[in-house]
């Protein structure tokens, strides 16, 4: 690597206002080109030590980064504004770059200042782009959240049909998927996916209403020129990629499939500069496997993020026991899509069961995987040349762990053997190739590798006679160098001369500015050569030392370039096993998810739900995964479980369960336990439940009737008829709908017939399962009608008028929703509350007309509370002057206070 700029070239940043630099230079043109083949993209231009920045890119950066700016040169007579950041810590500024959506072209000195030089003291360095970094291309570990896919989105659209095409890949650990979606379910698909950047044909962005939908996504957005998306070239760049003939080993894709394929393989490689990683061969994600949840309800439900956008108190974070990254990635995967397949999710259940069985095995194989580095991203970094000995290093050890975690299974196996999920795992850990490819490493590599090969200092001592002898070489000019200095004391009769070292001088003699000058003047001044003053010394250099500082730079020059021999032959030995690799570490995060998953039903009591293609959900003593952990935590205290029965069982069964009951009780935690246990089976793993029945779920639906989405122009009852527009629109006979006070966010009239309307087509047409809460109790009525609707309650008890809640399910109706007992305990003023059960009773006793004509004509505001509760205005008044003296007050505050005053006489 380039060691520094060129001397007219380097950026002197202790002089930055100075003239010289890019002033319209060839440098500054050489900038400006690059520049202009990356508009849009913050150019990274590599000027030794640092990464500078110009122009509008400086003030952009300077903003963004909180750095200095500064200025430099000039361009068209104005000043060149500059700032720039240190290339050993850059990585850390590109984090931030890249969290707040900007893109980065890092520009690098791709020739040796030397080499530049003997074309001429004037030559410029060669510089290049060597990569884009872009949200959705990274595969640095500081710059990726361990546990989340980091993935690259493509979405193009059919030219004919309104269906759209998705690819999308993490590059950091190599997976890719293609998949095609309706126009109706591509939001939600795209929020299941949770890209971090996202690539779109110009002309989908300009379409007004997928447009705007698609800019309020919390993606990076990238535009594309709609003439990538084309399907023939995309074909050719799937087939000359993964090097077969035809894809149809790999399924069948449809053409906008291939177009959007393609447009993502281009990106990658534009941005990789060519360099591409490797992404395993494209599976088809079929939306028919997968359990539709849309994104209302994923957020509904918290799964993966808690309603104020944070990663705990969600059910991600409850169930997540696994110990390494991967593992940890493929559960939030599986999380945001449960499967639909029963043979999959019965795969997943005996092999959870297989572990939760045998708790030393489950033990054993979680103490290997404790502590494994990230197998799949150390692959994907070594795979673009972009790894380093660590990365080499930290492979070897996965691998390692990997094969005991084999030997574990396998001698295990004579007693149980293991269930086929488990078993293929096993199966790809094992090849021979692995354990070669593990055991170069670990013999060529020393233990504590660093970053960077051209650090050197990571082959390990006895692995390449001429690299130890080299070595011993370096180790012995040190000695030399000792030697020379104790001669020299001697020589001189300066008992306090050193040898010293740097950059610039290379070894030179350092000595007090008294001895120096003495030196100077002595019969040795033709051999101490004087090089420079300091403050406090000056220093020499002899032929000696010049010709030792050769030695000495050759050995490390060699030793280096052996190290590099080395790392460059593990690096092919590793390129060549690769499939291999990525195979072994989608298999190691399969078993950290599995184990992961029994030690949780292990350690919480959950159980294997019974899956089948029946229509029944059945729950029995079910029990809220995150409330359960979080009452437990705060005080203590057991969750009440409850039971669901839901179809199937019979003529009488009823497939809608119609809640009522108080405020508080209990009823959306009942609601959302029983979606989330649906979810869990159907992502194999074991449920809070004594027992469940589940009746395999195709799209699952979660709604509460109050949430404003103001960023899209929606208000709070505008959310939830769209919201629950789109169940009625969707839901299938097997779907599982929940709903959580559909219609309270209108006049009580309309609501409760929105919602009434809404129980009957449930009922009527979509014949789905149901969970419906409400605090209409007049929606009760509607059981004698509708034969699969049963009324269930929350129990509570009343004592001293106030209410205990029971948090238990039993069938019935509630007949009040005890909704100013919960008011006082969140403790309104008890002259509101004596108001409110003022205003309620004449509610209950009256016709409503009546009722509130009743209210405005016989109980003026506020009358009911006795005349001692409410203060007198002539009271207030003269206490509110009593408190101010107005010799403080200043004109302003006098002001107010007339105001004020005014406000207290006007409420009489
Ligand atoms: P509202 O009608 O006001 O929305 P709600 O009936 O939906 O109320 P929830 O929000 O489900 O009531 O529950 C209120 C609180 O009661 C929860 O935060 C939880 O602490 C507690 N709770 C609910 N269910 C149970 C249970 N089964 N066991 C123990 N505590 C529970």
């Amino acid at each position: 690597m380039a060691q520094d700029a060129q001397p007219s070239e380097r950026a002197d940043r202790s002089s930055p206002s100075s003239q010289e630099g890019p002033r319209s230079t060839p440098m500054m043109a050489q900038y400006l080109e690059l520049k202009a083949a990356n508009p849009g993209i913050l150019l990274f231009y590599r000027m030794g030590d640092f990464f500078e920045l110009f122009f509008e890119d400086a003030e952009t950066a300077s903003r963004a980064l909180g750095i200095a700016l500064t200025k430099r040169g000039k361009h068209h007579g104005e000043d060149i504004p500059m700032c720039g950041v240190p290339v050993r810590t850059a990585d850390d500024y590109l984090h931030k770059l890249i969290k707040l959506g900007h893109r980065v072209a890092v520009c690098e000195q791709t020739e040796d200042p030397a080499a530049a030089r003997k074309r001429g003291t004037k030559s410029l360095i060669r510089r290049e782009i060597v990569r884009l970094v872009t949200p959705g291309t990274l595969t640095e570990d500081n710059l990726l959240d361990p546990s989340r896919h980091n993935y690259l989105l493509a979405v193009g659209r059919t030219k004919a049909a309104d269906d759209f095409a998705l690819a999308w890949a993490d590059i950091s650990t190599g997976e890719f998927y293609l998949a095609s979606s309706s126009s109706s379910q591509l939001l939600d698909e795209i929020q299941r996916i949770e890209p971090r950047e996202l690539l779109l044909a110009e002309n989908l962005l300009a379409d007004p209403q997928l447009g705007s939908s698609l800019r309020q996504l919390p993606t990076s957005l990238t535009p594309l020129a709609p003439s990538r998306f084309d399907s023939e070239s995309g074909e050719r760049r799937l087939t000359s990629y993964f090097g077969v003939a035809t894809l149809d080993g790999y399924g069948a894709f449809t053409r906008s499939e291939l177009a959007t394929a393609g447009a993502f393989l281009d990106y990658v490689s534009l941005t990789q500069l060519g360099k591409l990683p490797g992404l395993s061969p494209p599976r088809r994600a079929s939306a028919k496997q997968t359990m539709l949840i849309d994104a209302a309800t994923r957020g509904n439900l918290e799964l993966v993020k808690s309603l104020s956008g944070e990663q705990s108190g969600t059910l991600l974070a409850v169930i997540d026991k696994t110990l390494t990254a991967a593992g940890a990635r493929l559960l939030a995967e599986r999380l945001c899509a449960p499967s639909t397949d029963l043979q999959e999710i019965n795969r997943r259940q005996d092999a959870v069961a297989f572990f939760v069985n045998d708790a030393a095995l489950r033990h054993a194989v979680r103490s290997k995987l404790k502590g494994m580095p990230d197998l799949g991203r150390c692959l994907a970094r070594l795979s673009l040349d972009r790894g380093g000995p660590r990365d080499l290093a930290n492979l070897a050890a996965s691998l390692k762990a990997a094969l005991e975690i084999v030997e574990i299974v396998n001698h295990n196996r004579g007693l149980i053997p293991p269930p086929d999920e488990v078993a293929a795992a096993i199966h790809s850990l094992s090849p021979q190739p692995l354990h070669e490819l593990q055991s170069a490493i670990s013999t060529a590599l020393v233990v504590n590798p660093p970053l960077l090969a051209a650090d050197g200092g990571f082959v390990a001592p006895g692995y390449r006679k001429d690299l130890d002898q080299a070595r011993s070489l370096k180790d012995d000019t040190r000695k030399v160098i000792a030697e020379l200095q104790a001669a020299y004391a001697e020589k001189t009769g300066i008992k306090s001369l050193k040898i010293r070292h740097n950059n610039f001088l290379g070894f030179f003699v350092e000595l007090s500015r008294h001895n120096g000058e003495a030196l100077q003047k002595s019969a040795l001044q033709h051999e101490f050569i004087h090089r420079q003053t300091i403050l406090n010394g000056m220093r020499f250099n002899t032929v000696e030392l010049s010709e030792l500082e050769q030695k000495i730079a050759t050995a490390a020059e060699k030793a280096l370039a052996i190290e590099l021999e080395v790392f460059a032959t593990l690096l092919g030995k590793m390129k060549e096993t690769s499939a291999a690799v990525a195979t072994a570490a989608s298999a190691l995060a399969v078993i950290d998810v599995t184990a992961a998953l029994a030690e949780l039903a292990a350690n919480h009591s959950y159980v294997r739900a019974l899956v089948d293609d029946s229509q029944r959900l059945f729950i029995k003593s079910g029990r809220h995964p995150v409330v359960e952990r979080a009452l437990k935590a705060a005080s203590g205290e057991d969750f009440i479980s409850n039971n669901c029965e839901l179809g199937d069982s019979g003529d009488d069964a009823h497939r809608i369960l119609l809640l009522t009951g108080p405020n508080m009780a209990g009823k959306s935690t009942f609601l959302r336990q029983n979606a989330l246990i649906a979810i869990l089976a159907q992502m194999g793993s074991f449920v809070p439940a004594a027992e469940a029945h589940i009746g395999i779920i195709d799209k699952l639906f979660s709604r509460v009737g109050a949430a404003d989405d103001l960023a899209r122009g929606r208000s709070t009852f505008m959310v939830e008829m769209v919201e629950t527009a789109a169940i009625l629109n969707q839901a299938t006979a097997r779907s599982f709908v929940v709903l959580d006070e559909i219609g309270r966010g209108t006049a009580t009239f309309d609501g409760l017939s929105i919602a009434w309307a809404t129980l009957e087509y449930l009922h009527e047409n979509a014949c789905c399962r149901c969970l419906f809460a409400t605090h209409f109790h007049e929606l009760t009525a509607l059981a004698s009608k509708l034969k699969y609707l049963g009324n269930f309650t929350m129990r509570v008890k009343e004592w001293q008028g106030d209410v205990v809640f029971l948090h238990e399910i039993a069938p019935g109706a509630a007949d009040r929703s005890y909704g100013i007992q919960v008011a006082k305990r969140a403790g309104l003023p008890p002259a509101v509350l004596a108001r409110a059960q003022e205003v309620l009773d004449l509610l209950e006793r009256s016709e409503r007309s009546v009722a509130r004509r009743e209210l405005i004509d016989d109980l003026p505001l506020f009358a009911c509370p006795p005349s001692n509760q409410v203060a007198r205005v002539s009271d207030l008044v003269e206490k509110r002057l009593a408190e101010i003296v107005p010799d403080d007050l200043s004109p302003r505050q006098a002001l107010e206070l007339l105001y004020e005053l005014r406000l207290l006489t006007a409420r009489r």
